[in-house]
């Protein structure tokens, strides 16, 4: 034993003398009931209204690149960007490992968060063995009189709001999810569309069908939706546009004309408000698409609409700060995102991710139609595109030093090198192929393209992954991480929701928020 370890074991047994003086006359329940009866005291101060927002595939790490993309990323001056939720008074940490794997997914996860059990990846609604059904918070609140609305930007019997209201073995099970929906009787449902709305065997009504006999008004239509109030009943508003798979366009695709995740939370609140108050929850479904396909810009703005949408139950709270609680959290990281990567060291140039115009997806649909217009289309006739789509510089086109000048970043350019050039050429030829075969070619599963491209359009996630890699993000994957996940939280209990738990455990706090346990 060397002198540092002798004096710290001294250290410590001094403190443990100090400790035991101090805690030995008081025993050691009445410590234990002291800190049993801060919870007490503190869930008697109730939550009439509770918000849940939940971003999925969102760990702290995406909303710090949403900070990062705000901020000033100028050497001297270096501040993240203000998010909204950030300001909340409490934070925790809840772990996400389902009954599979450290790395969840969302049926799992989500059943976790709404249910209060670990369950298998793909398992909706059910425990373990798969044998007992999960009465969900969404559920209880419902039993107590309170209302419920369900909202998400994509499908709403995808596996997160459906962990709300659905009990099935597989989240893949989603005409049967949706009949489930429409039995939930819940008040507000809103957002994107249905999945499998037509069962494939073409012989089932149409779940939209399906939801008005069970007495919902289905509105597809901006004006329609408009025109929802408190009198109109049970709802299912639907984005009157909609982007792939049936979700509402990303953030960074959106128009002023479109319906916004904000915009269906203010009007959840008019169809919901009641004495007996209400549970939302409210989910940005593709922060995660955005992450598997590893596109930063989309991610970071996907996670500013989300804050847009939280604003509006930060108004709420401001009107009604003794009965309302907000909830924000993720049920999983995916993409492994992290600030930071390889070629750019200790810098980084977020701002060259704002000149990024359109999501992943409609780059490919832009891809797709050019190839439908000129099979052949030739490298050289693509890059103006490219330039157009995402700012990136070809050598060839750096003429004008001042247009691509980053201030300080002197290393950091759009102009791409030559290896980066030669990855989007081999990107595009290899879409090209693709598109003109109608079919992948057999090598795009080999280790090495599943690497580059993990199953995504060749050259829209080329592009990305250089846009990214140049600005210093990094991805380590193309599917879920097993980080912990923050856990946000302002009004009455909230103070309950610090620590590090793991996400079953925010189903119980909820339960204790609402007086129910
Ligand atoms: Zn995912």
């Amino acid at each position: 034993m060397n002198f540092n370890k002798k004096k710290l074991l001294v250290l410590g047994l001094v403190l443990a003398l100090l400790i035991g003086m101090i805690a030995v006359p008081r025993g050691e329940a009445d410590v234990l009931s002291e800190g049993m009866q801060t919870v007490e005291a503190a869930s008697e101060d109730r939550a009439k209204y509770m918000f849940l927002f939940i971003g999925d595939g969102m760990a702290h790490v995406q909303v710090n690149a949403a900070q990062v993309f705000t901020g000033n990323s100028k050497p001297g001056e270096i501040k993240p960007g203000k998010i909204n939720f950030l300001d909340f008074p409490i934070t925790g940490v809840a772990t996400t490992q389902d009954s599979t794997s450290f790395c969840p997914d969302s049926a799992s996860t989500a059943t976790s968060i709404a249910g209060g059990v670990k369950t298998h990846s793909g398992v909706i609604g059910l425990t373990q063995d798969k044998k007992n059904k999960v009465e969900t918070i969404a559920e209880t609140a419902k039993k107590n009189g309170k209302k419920v609305g369900i909202i998400s930007s994509v499908t709403l019997n995808h596996a997160t709001p459906a962990a709300f209201y659905a009990n099935v073995e597989s989240r893949g099970s989603y005409y049967e999810i949706g009949k489930q929906m429409a039995d939930s009787g819940f008040d507000y449902f809103a957002g994107g569309s249905l999945g499998a709305r037509k069962d494939k065997s073409g012989d089932k009504k149409d779940l939209y069908d399906v939801m008005k006999e069970k007495g919902y008004k289905v509105t597809e239509t901006k004006a329609d939706f408009e025109r929802i109030n408190a009198k109109t009943g049970k709802v299912y508003a639907v984005a009157e546009r909609l982007q792939d798979s049936g979700s509402m366009p990303y953030s960074i695709d959106q128009n002023k004309n479109d319906i916004s995740l904000a915009n269906f939370v203010d009007k959840g609140i008019e169809v919901l408000d009641n004495d007996k108050g209400f549970f939302m929850m409210v989910e940005s479904g593709k922060i995660d698409w955005a992450c598997h396909a590893n596109d930063a810009a989309t991610t970071a703005r996907e996670v500013l609409g989300f804050a847009d949408a939280i604003q509006v139950a930060i108004d709420f709270y401001n009107k009604h700060p003794e009965e309302t609680l907000i909830l924000i959290t993720g049920d999983h990281e995916t993409g492994g995102l992290t600030i930071g990567q390889s070629t750019t060291g200790y810098e980084t140039a977020f701002e060259m991710l704002r000149n990024q115009k359109m999501s992943f997806t409609e780059m490919d649909n832009l891809i797709k139609a050019e190839l439908e217009k000129k099979p052949n289309l030739t490298f050289e006739e693509m890059k103006p595109l490219i330039r157009n789509w995402t700012s990136l510089i070809f050598p060839s086109q750096a003429n004008n030093s001042i247009e691509y000048s980053l201030g300080e970043h002197e290393e950091m350019t759009l102009v791409l090198t030559d290896y980066e050039v030669n990855l989007i050429k081999n990107a595009f030829e290899k879409t090209k192929a693709i598109h003109n075969a109608g079919k992948p070619p057999e090598d795009m599963a080999s280790q090495e393209n599943y690497i580059l491209y993990g199953g995504y359009e060749p050259l829209s996630v080329t592009l990305t992954h250089i846009l990214n890699n140049k600005s210093g993000v990094g991805w380590t994957s193309y599917s879920h991480t097993g980080v912990p996940v923050a856990v946000y939280a302002i009004g009455p209990t909230a103070e309950t929701y610090g620590g590090f738990y793991d996400n079953t455990d925010i189903y119980h706090k909820m339960m204790k928020s609402f007086g129910y346990k």
